[in-house]
């Protein structure tokens, strides 16, 4: 198992550190051509501005659109989750490939980077550590949108549809690593399904 995580900017290390822990394959990923042989990719959370105009840049962002066009599967932390995203309300460059709408820091100023407990019944039992860093909220999705977990005001905060996988926190800057788990586990499927190209 080899999972890629995107390098251009912003958390990349934590998840890599978070895949090593599971004893996975790491590798850190700028350039198309490394997508190539990955059972997975994450993209991290940062600057979601700084890391679409690099990935329009270094022509990722075709790239990763063909990658999950073929059913490998991509999960996207907070910046990550606005990359997937259809839709922000505002122009900036997006992959635009999960029936999602998200706006950005939508906490506000108050709420900018908070920790809650969070339900997820996909992980099993026990609250899981949601850490919020100038998070997106999810603002509608659309029919195929599985919602994973909510906050108790009913804000969806992770969701999944088929092979993309989104939350609006961070679980590598956790030491729980259920979500890190349930991706590999998404990408255990498809290797069945898909094969490693
Ligand atoms: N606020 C950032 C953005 O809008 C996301 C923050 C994060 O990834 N922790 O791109």
């Amino acid at each position: 198992m080899k999972i890629g995580v995107l390098a251009l900017q912003g958390a990349f290390r934590e998840h890599i550190e978070s895949l090593r822990k599971l004893s996975v394959e790491a590798v850190e990923v700028r350039l198309p051509g490394q997508l190539e042989g990955l059972d997975g990719l994450i993209i991290p959370g940062g600057e979601s501005t700084a890391i679409g105009k690099l990935a329009v840049k270094y022509g990722l962002q075709e790239a990763i659109r063909r990658y999950a066009e073929m059913g490998k599967p991509v999960y996207g932390t907070c910046a990550g989750m606005i990359l997937l995203s259809r839709d922000l309300g505002s122009e900036q460059p997006l992959l635009s490939m999960m029936d999602v709408s998200v706006e950005r820091n939508a906490f506000g100023r108050q709420l900018d980077s908070f920790e809650t407990d969070l339900d997820i019944p996909a992980l099993g039992e026990g609250a899981f550590p949601g850490v919020f860093i100038r998070a997106p909220k999810i603002e509608s999705v659309g029919e195929g949108v599985e919602i994973l977990s909510k906050l108790s005001d009913g804000t969806p905060v992770a969701a999944r549809q088929g092979n993309m996988l989104v939350t609006a926190f961070h679980p590598e800057l956790t030491d729980d690593l259920r979500f890190h788990r349930y991706f590999l586990a998404m990408a255990e499927g498809a290797r069945r399904v898909v094969g490693s190209r």
